[in-house]
């Protein structure tokens, strides 16, 4: 019998694969995949402070070139259960909708893409002209330490090498065949600390309140970074927290923080970004606030994935398909992206985002049944 894509989205859904548990989700792709010839392994991956997170790597074919789908099964709490009008973890279908947590981002995509392989080796004598990967991690929607980065690893030091990638997650925004993710924004994290002098809010002569010299520093930061680039809006600084901690009417604070993140293009190194801030930083405090920027370790670098013959044929088949042309976008968070992008070309491509991390998030059967579909016409024409 073929498979099914909205048998195995339903299936997928029903394993309660909240982030970093596996919740049966990789078992079940295991022995689906066993059982279509494909070679599969399962690696657990732990760090100090971490919890440790299964993965799923299989491949069928030895020969290049060599296409990878990416994905992954760990999913974002559901919130209230109650709120939701179909359960969350049922997997149910009402209205040509399939409902539950997972059902764009992104069971679904990972449904789609298993069931273009199979379809693909069948119609084949169930081998690919060069080789079919699939990387399916359990890490992505919490730190991303456990996951896709250290499962690359494992796999390059078992000799595995890819040509290229789809990373299936929700690419659309309105309608299934709108855009391509085609590259990411970095992101950076940093905390920007003035520190003054306590003291008694009646006798402010005798302290320094950190507070001001914060706020002409907040200031000097919140202007623009750049005007954008050929495939980037412009970067983007916003402060997320300010605070001073006190909990006291009279007492003038004696530090203060804010914390902040830059979403930044391909204009900027993080290097140059850390200096360019600090420049900033500097010429506000004019010598007079006493400050210091802590930066947190980012593992978020821009990319662009550069246009070519796999970006053509992608675009070519989802056209073929749904007679429209995909935007190439770099907008929104990040993604796996970031770190396949170190093995081979990635493009994102998956269903529509719009109730992607959403009560009631669902998944159009039609989009399930028309992204298979290209995803089937991407494989044909990458091995055609
Ligand atoms: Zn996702």
């Amino acid at each position: 019998m073929p498979a099914d894509p909205v048998a195995i989205a339903r299936d997928l859904i029903r394993c309660r694969s909240v982030t970093p548990d596996e919740g049966g989700a990789l078992a079940y792709l295991q022995d689906f995949l066993a059982r279509a010839g494909f070679e599969v392994h399962r690696a657990i991956f732990a760090e100090p402070g971490t919890a440790p997170v299964d993965n799923l790597y299989a491949r069928i074919g030895t020969s290049r070139p060599d296409l990878l789908f990416a994905g992954h099964t760990d999913v974002v709490p559901p919130g209230n259960e109650g709120a939701w009008s179909h359960p969350p973890f049922a997997g149910e279908i009402a209205g040509e909708r399939l409902y539950g947590r997972g059902a764009v981002d992104m069971k679904g995509g990972i449904a789609c893409f298993v069931t273009a392989a199979l379809d693909y080796l069948a119609a084949n004598g169930g081998k690919p002209k060069g080789s079919i990967s699939l990387l399916i991690t359990g890490d992505e929607e919490s730190v991303a330490v456990n996951g896709t980065v250290k499962l690359l690893k494992w796999a390059a030091e078992r000799g595995e090498s890819f040509d290229h990638c789809i990373l299936g997650e929700p690419s659309n925004v309105e309608v299934l065949g709108d855009t391509i993710k085609a590259g990411r924004r970095g992101s950076l994290n940093g905390t920007l600390i003035v520190t003054g002098r306590q003291g008694h809010v009646a006798y402010p002569e005798r302290a320094d309140n950190p507070i001001r010299g914060l706020m002409s520093l907040i200031a000097a930061l919140q202007a623009p970074l750049d005007e954008g680039s050929e495939h980037f809006s412009p970067s983007h600084l916003e402060f997320t927290s300010v605070d001073v901690g006190n909990t006291t009417v009279n007492l003038i604070p004696g530090e203060a923080r804010a914390r902040f993140n830059i979403r930044y293009n391909d204009r900027h190194s993080q290097t140059a970004l850390k200096t360019l801030i600090e420049q900033r930083a500097k010429a506000a405090a004019a010598g007079r606030v006493r400050y210091s920027i802590e930066w947190q370790p980012s593992n978020a670098d821009v990319f662009i994935t550069k246009p070519g013959p796999f970006t053509e044929l992608a675009v070519a088949a989802i056209a073929e398909i749904t007679g429209r042309q995909p935007k190439l976008s770099t907008s929104g968070g990040t993604s796996d992206a970031r770190f396949i992008k170190d093995y081979c070309p990635v493009l994102e491509f998956g269903l529509v985002g719009q109730t992607m991390h959403q009560t009631d998030e669902c998944a159009p059967v039609q989009d399930l049944r028309t992204l298979t579909a290209i995803y089937r016409r991407i494989i044909e024409k990458y091995f055609g």
